[in-house]
């Protein structure tokens, strides 16, 4: 065997058969990613590749790592401004060039995947001849640059295209930035084989090279066609006018480059030569990655979250513990989703309500789950049943004996969630963790009604919670550290993401939405067009419109909160500032009788039988639309605006202490648009930084209420020069 310098993150291990391995290992980095090194390794790879073209009789391309390949360097591109644009672009070209001649050797090329191929991961695999993924378990294929704003520019455009087409391509593996397993990935054409051992898929490799000892691509070949044809195909012709619309709906019109981009680069690269395709992708990927979206989403979606879930916000010095046994209480809409997410971590769950009865009902909420996941192929009958035997429906307390922890979803009633507390304490085990999936009311108050206040914790769940990837973790005033590691633990153990905050009314996510579906509320009180409102909020981005939303919600419960919270506030003798909404909810509840979704009527019409939303509440123009127009831009910003200078006052507050469970909460928990990077990195990201974002508040301060006015850390930042960071 022979090897390259040392410096290499690529290996070159040739045996006495001709077959070259050439091993992904990037030298003290825990995975491989396209850095410099890379690089650099692969030119030299290709160079000694073409001089000693005549004694390789085939390549196979696999990785010492975990995962197979990472893909691009996210700390090297998030730093990328628009005057590396050139230099961005002769990057990429030079990445393209080195994998191509490697393609074009004449020698078969295959990938073995032993792992993970992401992004560049993929997109190396895309340029070999032969592609065989290990069913190892979390590995997935795919991608996903668009998720962070990027196209895949490492070829993974152009050869997508010309393996799947173009509107597979786009659908199957570009526009959404699919993860697929790799049985997934081999159904949808994405690899050639599936192997069950690392062994097995090396045999499989050695195969391909010696059945095929001329490969080269299908698009190398002469004649070749793009499946489905190109844009000058008159079938395709006909259907590319509806991708554009599809992608707008798809997209809302958001400030969202990356799809756009996306779609050009497929088309236009599907009707040129290889090499020119290329080039078209290399120059539509420059100008993402020299963007602002792009690291707004790469500082979210990598950076942020990878801090939230590696526990930044967990204290330190707490052993970390799993919890065997959970009490889930209540077994209604959100006890029944926890209960689901538990027993799916592999957690004994008793599940307890006021009779057998209703919590059976809440079990068979997650029977109704596994029979539409094992129809889909994503669970097997013994997985279903092995989690559905972990479920424990009850309504004796005494079931509850060994619990160590207790989560508790009964109605939104302080009596009543001290009482259930009352009820198990003594039963669960001593030391259990004691949590509240309370949506509003302080944990500090709900402390009080138990006896061991240090391990009472509140644990906010979003609906549905199998879908929702977020919990908030409230830390009331007498919360201990202990306590509020276990919880964190807990919500790592059932794979969801933990934003931590201190205790306030609403906490962070209640209360931030609150202002969202507030501002558009008052709109319509402003006579504007409902319809323009619900535009404008897609149009931003965020994924429900904001009257839809006050319907799912109800009209009823935000309203209780909101004069529940003016009591209490007026009863500490504050001054209750109001909201403008608030005359139009009262309106929509008091004198037409419209309390949202559940009630059948709220902003939105719905039909009676399916309970599916039909229309604009027609009464909507009649009573509140004038006529009156703002400029589009303002409907928008002041949705953002409400939100954002929101959250700053929550850190001034202290109920936030870290801008990463900011940015992460507001994306994942309440939909704030995600090409922001959460609702501080839209401060950060805004033109002008933090001072331009204050100047804007101003303006609309003026225009539109004292609620825009700059909270003073704004303010602060803003005069130093600074944007909001963990530090
Ligand atoms: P729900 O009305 O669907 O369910 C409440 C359940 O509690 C019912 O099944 C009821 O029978 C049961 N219950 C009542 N008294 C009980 C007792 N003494 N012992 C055991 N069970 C009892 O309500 P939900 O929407 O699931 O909300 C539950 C909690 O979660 C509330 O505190 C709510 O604020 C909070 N929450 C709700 C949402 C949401 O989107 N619905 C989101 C986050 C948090």
């Amino acid at each position: 065997m022979s090897e390259t310098p040392a410096a290499s993150t690529i290996r070159w291990e040739q045996d006495g058969t001709g077959v070259v391995t050439l091993v992904l290992d990037d030298p003290g980095q825990s995975a491989n990613t396209m850095n410099a090194a890379f690089i650099s390794s692969l030119e030299a790879v290709a160079d000694r590749a073409e001089a000693e073209r005549d004694s390789i009789r085939g390549i196979i391309i696999t990785s010492a790592k975990k995962t197979f390949f990472a893909g691009g360097d996210l700390r090297d591109m998030i730093r990328i401004g628009p005057a590396d644009a050139e230099q961005a672009f002769r990057k990429g070209l030079d990445i393209k060039r080195d994998l191509r001649r490697i393609e074009t050797l004449g020698k078969p090329v295959v990938a073995a995947l032993n792992g993970s191929a992401l992004g560049g991961g993929y997109e190396i695999a895309l340029a070999c001849h032969h592609r065989i993924a290990l069913d190892a378990p979390g590995s997935r294929i795919g991608l996903p640059e668009v998720t962070l704003g990027l196209l895949p520019a490492g070829g993974g455009v152009v050869r997508s295209v010309r393996l799947l087409g173009i509107t597979d391509a786009l659908l199957k593996v570009l526009l959404q930035g699919r993860r697929y397993d790799p049985r997934r990935a081999l159904a949808e054409g994405l690899v050639h084989e599936v192997a069950a051992t690392e062994e097995e898929m090396l045999a499989m490799a050695r195969a391909f090279i010696d059945a095929h000892p001329e490969s080269r691509q299908p698009w190398d070949t002469e004649g070749y066609k793009i499946p489905g044809g190109t844009p000058a195909h008159p079938k395709f012709a006909a259907n590319l006018p509806a991708f554009p619309a599809n992608l707008r709906k798809q997209l809302a019109g958001a400030p969202y480059p990356a799809p756009r981009n996306i779609l050009a680069a497929a088309v236009e690269s599907s009707q040129v030569d290889f090499e020119t395709a290329q080039v078209i992708e290399a120059r539509y990927f420059t100008e993402l990655v020299t963007g602002q979206t792009a690291k707004n989403m790469i500082q979210a979606f990598f950076f942020d979250l990878q801090a939230v879930n590696a526990g930044r916000s967990r204290p330190e010095g707490v052993e970390p513990r799993q919890v065997r046994k959970a009490a889930v209480l209540g077994a209604g809409m959100m006890g029944a989703g926890i209960a689901y997410a538990c027993a799916r971590a592999g957690i004994e769950v008793v599940l307890k309500d006021v009779s057998l009865e209703a919590a059976a009902k809440g079990k068979a909420y997650s029977e109704g789950l596994l029979a539409k996941a094992l129809a889909k192929g994503r669970t097997t009958e013994a997985e279903r049943d092995a989690l559905l035997a972990r479920i424990t429906p009850t309504a004796d307390p005494r079931d509850l004996a060994g619990c160590d922890a207790v989560i508790e979803a009964v109605f939104e009633d302080p009596a009543l969630k001290h009482k259930v507390f009352q009820e198990i304490e003594g039963v669960v085990a001593p030391d259990a963790l004691l949590c509240s999936n309370t949506s509003t009311l302080p944990i500090t108050l709900l402390a009080e009604g138990v006896e061991r206040a240090a391990d009472f914790i509140g644990l906010h769940f979003f609906s549905p919670v199998d879908k929702m990837p977020l919990v908030e973790i409230i830390k009331g005033e007498r919360t201990g550290d202990e306590a509020l590691a276990r919880a964190f633990d807990l919500v790592r153990q059932i794979r969801k993401t933990p934003i931590v905050v201190n205790d306030s009314r609403g906490f962070f996510t209640s209360r931030v939405i609150g202002q969202f579906i507030n501002e558009g509320v008052a709109m319509v009180g402003e006579g504007i067009d409902p319809a323009s409102v619900e535009q404008a909020a897609a149009q931003a981005g965020y994924p429900a419109k904001v009257l839809s939303l006050m319907d799912e919600l109800t009209l009823t419960l935000p309203r209780r909160i909101r004069d529940e919270t003016r009591r209490a506030v007026e009863e500490a003798g504050g001054s209750w500032p109001g909201h403008p909404a608030d005359e139009v909810i009262d309106r929509m509840v008091d004198e037409f009788g419209r309390t949202g979704r559940s009630g059948g009527a709220g902003f939105y019409d719905y039909d009676e039988s399916t309970g599916r939303r039909t229309r604009l509440w027609p009464g909507l123009r009649e009573h509140f639309t004038t006529g009156a127009t703002i400029p589009f831009r303002d409907m928008q910003e002041r949705m953002l605006f409400a939100e954002a200078i929101d959250t700053v006052r929550l850190l001034e507050e202290g109920v936030l202490t870290s801008v990463a469970d900011a940015n992460i909460g507001s994306i994942l928990g309440i939909g704030f648009p995600g090409w922001t990077g959460g609702v501080l990195q839209y401060i950060n990201g805004y033109q002008g930084g933090p001072a331009g974002f204050a100047a804007r508040a101003r303006e609309l301060e003026a225009a539109y209420g004292e609620r825009f006015a700059p909270p003073r850390l704004l303010l602060e930042k803003a005069a130093a020069g600074e944007t909001f960071t963990d530090g």
